[in-house]
């Protein structure tokens, strides 16, 4: 077994720590920001620039995989990693948050400000739902063709076995911040015995694969906002053993409203065992990455950074801002002053605008290497930060500076914001 996770350093206060997660693939310093590749792709960007770019891992989708061109096509090209041309590391998510995001109806799918809209904005009812949870899986109806299939805790592990991915996720039921406490229980306990499920299919498949590299399986933790069910949902997945197999980290997922993401990943990483890795699934900004890291989360992944970058909105220290408005027709100047980017350091924001303006392809491509860098070398600093005791004063230096320019000359931005998910059409992360 080629995969294994240890501390390198501890931040003096709180449970925020730098490490090291090796895989089959190559290592990944922590904390680290994934880049999203959902469908064996970060879109519009060689695997050479990512790399380039600093990213270490890339993230992919089980659900769009399995569903096109069918996970046994990426398993007989070898696996994930040969098959993308990508030689690092690589996660592949269960698929379960696209399956559910299907189940939750077509309007906002995740609504994160839960008192502003009520339950049935969200959740819709009856047959207008393209997927149906019951206690053994779901049942969903695919957003490509109409086809039907079902995801069990069985088939997530084979498919994702398949995918040949260095790290895989259990698949877990997601809820919305909106769904009831009763359901939410019901929900964290199908989850639970799910995760029994995948412990023991992932251990048969291992065995079965064994002239493939070992895959390590992350569990996921759900209980929404409630403190109890999160750290019970830790404890659980953290002293789970079926047939001597264990977890060899953990997904941190679910509805987090912004406010209290640092606290509910404190909770679950004040249960969870010291010596294996937590990712946080689907958070970018600046802010949630430090209250994260903070908190003892090690990996992140977002489709955020570069979903924005294709509507032509540029993350810089200085907030966001949108490149294609008329004030950059003329900017003969870097996306980022400073950045050090193939993007920025090559071409000018009126070049940018112009790509934008003439919908040219090449404006996803360099708006996506911009964007990637940002995120990955904001994780970076603030990992190279935390051993010499500058956490703090970096988090302040750059999140004041960061928002200062949100609220002042950097114009708006179009787009999804971090917390949005998807329209059911295309569940993408
Ligand atoms: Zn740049």
């Amino acid at each position: 077994m080629s995969f294994g996770y240890r501390v390198r350093h501890r931040l003096d206060t709180g449970l925020g720590r730098t490490g090291t997660i090796d895989t089959p693939h190559g290592t990944i310093e922590t904390p680290a920001f994934i880049a999203v590749g959902t469908k064996a792709t970060v879109k519009a960007v060689l695997p050479e620039a990512v790399r380039e770019l600093g990213a270490q891992a890339v993230l992919a989708n089980a659900y769009h995989l399995y569903l096109q061109p069918g996970t046994d096509i990426v398993d007989a090209a070898g696996g994930l990693s040969r098959f993308m041309n990508w030689p690092g590391p690589t996660f592949s998510d269960s698929g379960g948050f696209q399956v559910m995001s299907l189940g939750v109806g077509f309007k906002k799918v995740l609504a994160m400000e839960a008192d502003r809209v009520s339950n049935d904005q969200v959740i819709a009812e009856g047959k207008q739902r393209m997927a149906h949870v019951d206690d053994d899986g779901v049942t969903f109806t695919s957003h490509l063709d109409g086809s039907k299939h079902r995801f069990t805790p069985e088939v997530s592990m084979r498919v994702q076995h398949e995918l040949g991915a260095d790290i895989m996720f259990a698949f877990d039921e997601l809820t919305t911040l909106l769904n009831t406490r009763q359901y939410q229980e019901e929900s964290l306990e199908r989850t639970r015995l799910w995760a029994e499920r995948c412990l023991r299919a992932h251990g048969q498949l291992t065995e079965q694969r064994t002239d493939k590299p070992y895959q390590a399986l992350f569990g996921v933790l759900q209980g929404a906002q409630y403190e109890d069910l999160r750290r019970r949902a830790a404890r659980d997945l953290a002293t789970m053993s079926i047939d001597g197999q264990q977890f060899d980290g953990f997904g941190i997922g679910g509805a987090l409203e912004k406010e209290s993401l640092g606290r509910i990943v404190g909770w679950v990483c004040e249960e969870l065992p010291e010596d294996k890795p937590r990712h946080l699934l689907g958070i970018s900004e600046p802010e949630d990455l430090f209250a994260a890291i903070a908190n003892g989360a090690d990996t992140f992944d977002c489709v955020n950074p570069s979903r924005v970058a294709r509507n032509a909105a540029i993350y810089t220290a200085d907030g966001r801002y949108n490149v294609n408005t008329a004030a950059n027709r003329r900017a003969f100047t870097a996306l980022e002053e400073g950045c050090d980017c193939y993007t920025c350091t090559h071409y000018t924001r009126a070049y940018l605008h112009h790509l934008f303006k003439a919908r040219e392809m090449l404006s996803s491509t360099l708006a996506t290497i911009h964007n990637e860098r940002f995120t990955v070398r904001l994780v970076d600093d603030i990992r190279h930060a935390m051993p010499g005791g500058d956490f703090d004063a970096l988090r302040t230096e750059f999140l004041g500076r960061f928002h200062r320019g949100r609220h002042s000359g950097q114009s708006s931005v179009t787009g999804s914001q971090a917390h949005d998910s998807s329209p059911a059409g295309s569940p993408d992360r």
